[in-house]
């Protein structure tokens, strides 16, 4: 049968582990000095590797040849985990039944191995009742005894069993280990995917190793040769990243038509606007975060604007009931606060760029676009340091530029003509 890849690819020894360098260190040095405590409570958010690890531990110390620390992977032991290892899913049945003889049966030694293993995973999910008898064994463990709770919401644990725990902390991943991750995961399976496509797939799993698999895994269902973004996108039922530029540019420029206009076609697409916020918060934020970095004056108070807009629909829409009005009340919102501001969007050019003329970018199309032709009546353009600004007449020509993807256009012509990379931003031109 096949077997999901984040299953596939979790980490049998500690060396496997993937950038919980601290959790792997607490656990070998008890292994290696057969110090290992009767209970520990591994927090974190989900799909960082609590249950690998927890059962690497198991394996660790029932092995019967470790080597520093590691399980060995071949020896009875290690090849017979699910003699010492009980497994308990708290959240699937509130562990009532599971944990009911629980204590009897904590009473004997493990068939196998010399340590009996609990890892009880959502641990917080537990019935007080199992807690009560989880915590009366834990006041007096029996040597053989070993509890590997793991929760995303420690602060659930009642303190009374948080006490009797080592805490330890799982962090979330960075979108680099992801990255890597999936790039290796890839290679393994014989599996093209553009480089793209693995930045899009790292950022959107946020930080979860599993989810970034599972989404890997998905996009490959849909691609036909080589992984593309496109293909990530239309896996996770994200729309193309164009309708989402042109959907900002819209806010951008206050234009409030242009929202409705944009989103009610999104709609008749089939769009998910849950996952269409998601969207469009991620692009927020890394527009937001490169507004910071270049010092832009009045562009990181738009996308701030706008990403607190979109924040409060998302901790408002539990149970993921984010519609297409909702949606469009906070991108409303954001551009009618950008219409008051008239600073739409990027700085303008400073006064010592230079000029770029306006047949020079006509040229970039080939002449082949007649849309391209279009855009650039009445735009102009300047540049400096490798910024290029670029200045639309009308909100419409804004948006137009963000929903054919004029940027990358731009960007890469504009890069063999200057002789270098540019940065490009779009505004619309003021006091016309
Ligand atoms: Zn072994």
């Amino acid at each position: 049968m096949h077997q999901a890849l984040y299953r596939a690819y979790r980490p049998h020894r500690f060396e496997q582990v993937v950038g919980q360098d601290h959790a792997v260190t607490i656990f070998r040095n008890a292994l290696r000095r057969q110090r290992l405590g009767h209970a520990y409570l591994l927090s974190g958010p989900h799909g960082v590797g609590k249950t690998s690890l927890a059962r690497i531990v198991a394996m660790a110390a029932n092995c019967l040849d470790p080597q520093d620390g590691e399980p060995c992977l071949t020896c009875e032991a290690c090849l017979n985990a699910q003699l010492y290892t009980v497994e308990i899913d708290a959240a699937s049945n509130n562990g009532v039944d599971d944990t009911r003889d629980l204590r009897e049966r904590a009473q004997f030694v493990p068939a196998m191995g010399h340590k009996k293993v609990y890892i009880i995973d959502e641990a917080h999910a537990l019935s007080p009742q199992s807690f009560n008898v989880l915590l009366k064994i834990l006041e007096e463990p029996p040597e053989h005894l070993i509890f590997l709770f793991a929760t995303t919401v420690p602060e659930k644990m009642p303190p009374t069993v948080l006490s009797r725990c080592q805490r330890i902390n799982l962090r979330r991943h960075e979108d680099a280990e992801v990255a890597a991750q999936l790039v290796a995961v890839a290679n393994q399976e014989g599996l093209a995917v553009a480089a793209d496509a693995v930045e899009w797939i790292s950022r959107k799993a946020e930080g979860s190793m599993r989810d970034g698999l599972a989404m890997l895994e998905l996009a490959a269902s849909y691609a036909d040769d080589e992984v593309t973004v496109a293909d990530a996108r239309r896996a996770l039922g994200s729309v193309p990243e164009e309708e989402v530029a042109a959907l900002l540019a819209a806010v951008q420029a206050g234009s409030g038509e242009a929202i409705l206009d944009r989103t009610a076609a999104l709609e008749r697409e089939g769009a998910d606007f849950a996952q269409l916020s998601h969207d469009l918060l991620d692009e927020v934020g890394r527009r937001m975060t490169a507004a910071y970095r270049q010092g832009e004056a009045a562009a990181p108070a738009f996308w701030l604007g706008l990403c607190r807009e979109l924040l409060t629909l998302e901790a408002g829409g539990v149970g993921s009931q984010i519609g297409r009005l909702s949606l469009e009340s906070r991108l409303l919102a954001a551009a009618a606060s950008a219409q008051k501001a008239s600073a739409p969007s990027a700085a303008a050019a400073p006064v010592s760029a230079l000029p770029i003329a306006v047949d020079t970018l006509a040229q970039l199309s080939g002449g082949r676009e007649r849309w391209f032709d279009i855009l650039l009546q009445g735009a102009s353009a300047r540049h400096q340091d490798g910024e290029v600004w670029i200045e639309f007449p009308s909100p419409g020509s804004l948006i137009r530029a963000e929903q054919e993807d004029a940027r990358r256009l731009f960007e890469k012509g504009l890069e063999q003509i200057l002789g270098r990379s540019v940065q490009i931003h779009f505004s619309m031109s003021k006091g016309r």
